[in-house]
């Protein structure tokens, strides 16, 4: 019997993940290649609180925003930083006024998912990678202490996308180093995951599908009060991001998935001898 993709996904990393809650097929084992489910519900904790950090509201939302919704829907608690508010993102609407929208439409956002939005004001394309930026992300995170954090993965044609993952490497090392002094103590974020992004495509490579299921339809919702979630300045967020939701749940074996990549040094196993 020949390897399949599916084994292939099953295998690589132990780290498919699934909710209580959310559904898989009714059979799965009919499905030719299954490798069976003993990697359902192994990275359980990994989503019962979240903190995904992003460059921009949209981002936040629409690449990382599901994995939020599971925290919640799971009775944790989720959090949704954008470093900016995106506020040049439209050519029709002057930036002031456009930065005043994302910021309502993350609010209302987070508030549909019952999570929380959190800013940093750096101007839209301007984002920098410097101190200043790393130890806000950091109090942010000492403040909140997730468990998880996800953000951009750093091969992105998008500066500020790249700022933002440099920033957040930094930010969990300051964060987690007990001999920085800061207004809260130190908190170690436990895994680190970089979101599946139509802007941040080179060399991403999944190898952990989250089961969202259960909460598609809310994190939708919540994309759904963005001004440009249809399309209205030029990519179209909802076709590719609804789509791409089915797309990732049939490689892994769930109605509804997102794809993330973890950390390089998540990617270790340690396997004993029984
Ligand atoms: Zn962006």
């Amino acid at each position: 019997m020949g390897s399949t993709r599916r084994d292939f996904l099953a295998m690589a990393g132990g780290s498919a993940v699934a909710l209580a809650g959310g559904k898989t097929f009714p059979n799965p084992a009919q499905l030719p290649g299954h490798a069976g489910g003993e990697n359902v519900n192994s990275g359980q904790r990994d989503f019962s609180s979240v903190m995904v950090i992003a460059a921009h509201p949209g981002d936040a939302f629409f690449a990382m925003g599901a994995p939020v919704a599971v925290a919640t829907h799971s009775g944790g608690q989720g959090w949704l930083l954008s470093l900016s508010l995106g506020e040049r993102g439209s050519a029709k609407i002057p930036a002031d006024q456009y930065g005043e929208l994302q910021r309502q439409a993350a609010e209302k956002g987070a508030g549909i998912m019952s999570a929380k939005a959190l800013f940093l004001h750096y101007r839209d394309g301007e984002i920098p990678v410097n101190e200043e930026a790393k130890f806000a992300v950091c109090d942010f995170i000492r403040e909140n202490k997730p468990d998880t954090v996800v953000t951009h993965w750093k091969g992105s044609w998008h500066k500020d996308h790249r700022a933002c993952y440099d920033v957040v490497q930094d930010a969990l090392f300051y964060a987690g180093l007990p001999a920085i002094a800061r207004k809260e103590p130190a908190h170690t974020v436990k895994r680190l995951y970089f979101a599946n992004n139509w802007e941040d495509a080179n060399d991403f490579v999944a190898d952990t599908y989250l089961d969202i299921t259960a909460v598609c339809d809310q994190w939708l919702n919540a994309c759904a009060v963005f001004p440009m979630w249809r399309g209205e300045n030029g990519f179209r967020y909802n076709d590719y991001y609804s789509s791409l939701a089915i797309g990732q749940g049939c490689l892994s074996n769930f109605q509804r998935a997102v794809s993330l990549m973890s950390a390089e040094d998540q990617r270790v196993r340690r396997i004993g001898t029984p």
